[in-house]
């Protein structure tokens, strides 16, 4: 019941209108007893830091942060987490004395989707499809969870370059930059857990996949698309159709915000209401 008491959260982006977060959020409140509601915000172009400012005075107790305001937002927060500045994107803001702190949930959020599919990152060798934002930070998560070699393919080299300069500054030299149409060009005597990070394949586009060549996928142990919209991706169909396993972005999307509101509420979700919860989202 919404009350005096009730707390709000909610999500900042834009648009906000297909996302799921409301019903893992409302549900984790629902089930851990907690007097909050989850609630989408429409932020439009350029209001950005009103928006964060208006989420303070309105005494929310924490938001999310999507799409296209991820790192925009990083100005206007009180505190950064030393994750999310490396990454630089923000995805939850916490309500501090003061201000928000921002934390990156989306990379810890898929680093325990992997641990609950049971996929091992260290010592592996692993292709990035794509170096947009999302590509950068699961190198830099790749990076700190030890693999082995990671190579990052993407269809502009520059940009691919550009997140193996970053990453390896940190990290030493273990990110190698590659033109995507140069895959025939890895080492042919490794297999690789590949993670695709662009939006190729996304629903309504469901018959696109990033690469149509069949033996690429034979060489893939594992592949994990980070889309969810289709559940099964034709990424996905192509990595089973070679023998490997495929996972799809549904369980990162659960992590993420499990972690969030785990930060927002001081509650430890237990991994029988995770599994509640991925089941709630419907995919
Ligand atoms: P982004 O910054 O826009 O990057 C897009 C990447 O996709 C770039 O590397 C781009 O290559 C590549 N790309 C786009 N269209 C392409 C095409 N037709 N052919 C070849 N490459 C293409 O996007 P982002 O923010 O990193 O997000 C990437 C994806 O991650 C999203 O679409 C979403 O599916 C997924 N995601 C999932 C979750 C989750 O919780 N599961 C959370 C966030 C994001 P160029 O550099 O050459 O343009």
């Amino acid at each position: 019941m919404i009350d005096g008491y009730t707390r709000t959260c909610g999500l900042l982006g834009n648009p906000v209108e297909h996302t799921l977060s409301p019903a893992i959020h409302n549900f984790l409140a629902s089930r851990t007893q907690t007097n909050l509601v989850y609630v989408p915000f429409h932020v439009p172009e350029g209001l950005v830091q009103d928006a964060v400012r208006g989420a303070y005075a309105l005494n929310l107790l924490g938001v999310n942060v999507t799409v296209p305001y991820k790192s925009e937002v990083i100005p206007f927060l009180k505190e950064l987490d030393p994750l999310a500045e490396r990454i630089g994107a923000v995805n939850t803001l916490v309500r501090t004395e003061g201000g928000f702190k921002g934390y990156n949930t989306d990379m810890p959020g898929l680093y325990r989707a992997m641990c609950s599919d049971q996929v091992p990152i260290a010592g592996e060798k692993i292709l990035i499809l794509g170096a947009g934002g999302v590509a950068r930070a699961v190198a830099i998560l790749m990076a700190e969870k030890k693999a082995g070699k990671i190579y990052v393919l993407n269809r502009t080299l520059e940009r691919a370059k550009q997140v193996a300069d970053e990453v390896n500054a940190f990290y030493g030299e273990v990110v190698f930059p590659m033109m995507l149409s140069d895959y025939g060009k890895l080492p042919s005597d490794e297999r690789y857990l590949a993670i695709q990070a662009t939006s190729v394949g996304m629903y309504p586009n469901v018959e696109d996949v990033i690469i149509g060549d069949e033996a690429f996928y034979q060489r893939i142990h594992t592949g994990y698309d980070l889309i969810f919209n289709p559940a099964e991706t034709r990424f996905m169909k192509l990595v089973k159709e070679q023998g490997g396993k495929a996972y799809n972005g549904a369980k990162m999307l659960l992590y993420q915000g499990i972690i969030a509101y785990e930060y927002w509420t001081g509650k430890t979700i237990s991994e029988e209401l995770a599994e509640q919860t991925y089941h709630e989202m419907g995919i």
